[in-house]
């Protein structure tokens, strides 16, 4: 079994994106209490690996493929412990090389405490989707997919927008499991593009 129902929402949008691959290396972001781990886990194999991230304890999976760094995402001091689970370098601002991204996926099943108050929940999740997207483009391969859980209203738009401007597409999707939760989606992105366009080139 798996340890969380949202496992099945992952389930179906690889069914759906067929999203991972054998050997992939996946970022897992709000990743507790663990159920994205297991499935991404096993669609990379062993020969794949899964890092992990939340502000909550995650209690270690079988898989010696998957590593999780307990922090907030929103901190700088949690991306840098991000860095160095993935073996990249992790003051990448220091060096004067080019980036290193090594990551082929990057997941985010981030969500805000939910108050009710649906302005400030949407505003909320919008925050946590746009450093999850960050982080996608900090370390997603030229190809790489993301995909962000968000909570609908007036800024999915522009966010939206924002991702389409580095990916060759993107789609919003609501899987059988999120219907009853009538504002969440997910927004699937794929092929990060390589080099991104900037205004006046
Ligand atoms: N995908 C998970 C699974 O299948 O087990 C469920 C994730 S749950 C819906 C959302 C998670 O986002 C929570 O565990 C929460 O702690 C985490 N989260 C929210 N804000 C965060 C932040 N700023 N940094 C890291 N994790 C965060």
């Amino acid at each position: 079994g798996y340890r969380a129902r949202s496992a099945y929402k992952l389930r179906q949008i690889d069914d759906e994106v067929d999203l991972f691959d054998r050997g992939d290396t996946v970022v897992d972001l709000g990743a507790a209490p663990g159920g994205w781990l297991q499935i991404a886990a096993e669609e990379v194999t062993e020969a794949g690996r899964v890092v992990g991230v939340d502000l909550q304890r995650i209690d270690d999976l079988d898989h010696p493929h998957v590593e999780t760094v307990r922090g907030d995402m929103t901190e700088e001091r949690t991306r840098y412990y991000l860095r160095k689970a993935l073996g990249v370098d992790p003051r990448p601002e220091e060096s004067d090389g080019e980036p290193e991204r090594p990551v082929d996926v990057v997941i985010s099943d981030m969500a805000p405490n939910m108050t009710g108050e649906y302005q400030l929940d949407h505003a909320r999740s919008i925050h946590l989707c746009r450093q999850a997207f960050d982080t996608a483009l900090e370390l997603l391969k030229p190809g790489g997919s993301f995909v962000v859980k968000v909570f609908d209203g007036p800024d999915l738009a522009d966010f939206r927008d924002d991702v389409a401007e580095q990916f060759q597409y993107v789609r919003a999707y609501t899987p059988e499991a999120s219907r009853k939760r009538s504002s969440e989606r997910y927004l699937i992105a794929r092929g990060r593009t390589d080099a991104p366009v900037r205004e006046g080139q």
